[in-house]
């Protein structure tokens, strides 16, 4: 597996983690576009979540990269709805 693959499973496992945990949104017109729902509980679990949806893969991942993965989906989310539409 190359980095380029590495860090893309990094980047969808985090964005999983952190939707299935409820700590972003999705914008319903814009699927680019994450909304941080600013639930500190919801971002722990999604660590939680991330780490063991890893630990079912088979790649030897680094626990830093997975943490830094889901700081930075979080940092790259939008803090107040939408940026585009609002929504
Ligand atoms: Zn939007």
């Amino acid at each position: 597996m190359s980095i380029n693959d590495y860090a893309d499973n990094l980047e969808s496992v985090a964005r999983y983690a952190l939707g299935t945990s409820g700590a972003i949104e999705v914008c319903k017109q814009h699927p680019d576009v994450t909304i941080s729902v600013g639930n500190l509980d919801a971002e722990r679990h999604a660590y939680a979540i991330a780490t063991q949806t890893l630990k079912r893969d088979g790649t030897m991942w680094m626990r830093e990269d997975v943490m830094s993965a889901v700081k930075h989906e979080l940092d790259m989310a939008a803090d107040d709805g939408c940026p585009v539409c609002g929504g």
